[in-house]
């Protein structure tokens, strides 16, 4: 459904227009004056713009003039200026529209379906992405990322969770931070403020847990998102013939420091490594060691030519530099010569054929699923 931008700076309009246009479907954003009008435009990628004349900060005219020398944003202007040479100028600025306070809501709402409507005949085709029955039109498209805590890549360090915001701000992703989830269905989240955010495409990556797996079968204790509990040397206490490895179990850090390491590749690759030496020892009769994880920093990709790396020591590589160090390590870690050579050409390919903005991947899409 569309999403309708509502730039206004009495509190009383905001909260109406919410109403009546969520009651039809549509997800609504706000804006309590124009340069915030202005942000949530590149960042929320509305659909439509309900536009006040009268704002603090920035104009609802200035908004317009600067919206239409880079966007055909179809915008509504609702003010409470009724004289016919203020319509004349916000229609010759290039609204689509033109409403006078007092308003009816209802009319709002019809307003805002006819103009989308008329908008949407008028649209090119060929700037639709189609596979198969998926229509993806990435001038609408809009990717929201919701973070619960103060910051994304938590486990990194500040310095690199701002690198990495900032980066996905300026590809235009609606990065929303200290926004806990209360519900999550596949149409859409609410969020904790109550407000509902209407989706296509609903991802939940919010944290991993081993449910459906053997190791959420085993009668042991099971921490945080049901990992195994471990000892010192990863088996399962009571049965030092069975080891847990990798995001299943909750790997300690070594025996000094008991708190469960992050489920990561690394852990993963340490841990299975150690429960192998740990059998071998076994079965050559001798006492089994305690892990230790040998932290060799994080890594996280971003996008084209934007990836952070923290290294040991806390240095930071960032940028290009950073997207080409996480490239080669993913590369590196590939099985075999063959698995290499496919998967560098995938990405040259990717590569030339990247789109800007959030990335849209259709070509892997099968047409029949
Ligand atoms: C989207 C995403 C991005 C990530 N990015 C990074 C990153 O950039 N860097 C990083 O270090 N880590 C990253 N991780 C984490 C990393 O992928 C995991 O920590 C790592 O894969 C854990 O390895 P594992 O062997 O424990 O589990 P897995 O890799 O999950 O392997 C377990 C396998 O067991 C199979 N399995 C489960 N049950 C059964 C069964 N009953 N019978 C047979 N097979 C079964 C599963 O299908 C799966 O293939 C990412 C994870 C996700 C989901």
């Amino acid at each position: 459904m569309a999403t309708v931008l509502v730039a206004d700076d009495e509190k009383n309009i905001l909260q109406l227009a919410r109403m009546y246009l969520q009651a039809e479907g549509f997800t609504v954003e706000t804006a309590a004056n124009g340069r915030e009008a202005l942000e949530k435009v590149r960042v929320a990628k509305p659909d439509l713009l309900v536009l006040d004349l009268m704002m603090p900060e920035v104009d609802g005219w200035e908004v317009c003039r600067r919206l239409r020398k880079e966007s055909d944003l179809p915008i509504i202007m609702l003010t409470a200026r009724g004289d016919d040479v203020d319509k004349i100028v916000g229609l010759e600025l290039g609204a689509d529209d033109y409403m006078t306070k007092p308003f009816n809501a209802r009319e709002l709402v019809a307003r805002v379906k006819a103009v989308l409507r008329r908008y949407s005949a008028g649209r090119s085709p060929e700037k639709v992405l189609q596979v198969g029955d998926l229509r993806i039109d990435p001038e609408r498209s809009r990717v929201v990322l919701l973070e619960a805590g103060d910051r994304v890549l938590a486990g990194f360090d500040e310095e690199a969770s701002r690198y990495a915001q900032e980066t996905l701000r300026s590809r235009r992703v609606d990065v929303r931070v200290r926004t806990p989830v209360a519900e999550v269905t596949a149409a859409g989240a609410r969020l904790g403020s109550g407000e509902w955010l209407a989706a296509a495409v609903v991802i939940w990556a919010g944290g991993v847990t081993v449910d459906g797996t053997l190791a959420a079968t085993l009668p042991t204790a099971h921490g945080r998102g049901g990992r195994v509990t471990l000892e010192p040397d990863l088996s399962v206490a009571g049965h030092p013939e069975v080891f847990v490895v990798g995001d299943a179990g909750s790997v300690p850090w070594g025996p000094a420091r008991p708190e469960p390491c992050p489920q990561v590749a690394q852990v993963a690759i340490q841990s299975g490594r150690h429960a192998a030496h740990q059998i071998a020892r076994q079965l050559a009769g001798r006492p089994t060691a305690p892990f230790n994880y040998r932290d060799k920093g994080l890594m996280a990709t971003i996008g084209r030519h934007a990836a952070v790396a923290q290294l040991r020591h806390g240095v930071i590589v960032r940028g290009t530099l950073g997207w080409l160090a996480w490239l080669g390590l993913h590369l590196v870690y590939l099985v075999g010569f063959r698995n290499r050579v496919v998967v560098l050409v995938n990405w040259f390919w990717r590569y030339l054929d990247w789109p800007s903005g959030p990335r849209l991947i259709v070509a892997d899409v099968d047409a029949d699923l």
